[in-house]
């Protein structure tokens, strides 16, 4: 299998030519008011899956000028998106704190499948890619120990990543524990 490099996280990993990664964790709107929150990314322990409860067409800059103008956080809050056609975009650097998951952010890595899954689950392409990017992160972060849905984690009072998003079988897929 051919591989490429692509520095990510401010660290370089290998991918396969089977998905790419857009970065655009350099390109993003951010907040003047509210700078990033540096992190170790030894911290990272889990993968939290989220939906953006939005259309399926939400662009990253439309993400992330919401949760800057409403929510005053410092950019988008996670750290990855994918959209139902496969694409995987990386939105905020691994090595600063997310904001998505309350309490838990220092040791949490977010991927947010863009759209809404509350009635329909993620397209199998969509979770393809969510998958692959599962191992890859796994594999560059052996520290992880395990992939939940924003609603397993500690005290979150929230459907996400939605009621018809079928967390068993992801993890199935991904062959990680919760
Ligand atoms: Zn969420």
């Amino acid at each position: 299998m051919e591989y490429r490099s692509q520095n990510l996280a401010r660290g370089w990993i290998e991918l396969s030519e089977d998905y790419q990664i857009v970065d655009l964790t350099l390109t993003l709107p951010r907040n003047p008011r509210s700078p990033y929150t540096p992190r170790d990314v030894a911290s990272i322990r889990w993968i939290v899956l989220h939906h953006s409860a939005g259309p399926a067409d939400q662009t990253p800059d439309s993400i992330a000028r919401f949760h800057i103008e409403t929510r005053g956080w410092s950019s988008i809050a996670y750290n990855y998106l994918i959209y139902e056609d496969g694409r995987i975009l990386a939105a905020r650097p691994l090595d600063v704190v997310p904001a998505c998951v309350k309490g838990h952010n220092e040791e949490s890595l977010c991927i947010c499948f863009v759209g809404d899954f509350s009635a329909r689950p993620p397209s199998p392409t969509a979770i393809a890619a969510g998958v692959w990017l599962t191992h890859l992160l796994r594999n560059a972060y052996m520290q992880i120990v395990g992939v939940r849905g924003h609603r397993e984690m500690p005290d979150q009072a929230t459907p996400c990543p939605g009621a018809a998003f079928d967390l068993v079988g992801y993890r199935a897929q991904a062959g990680m524990p919760a």
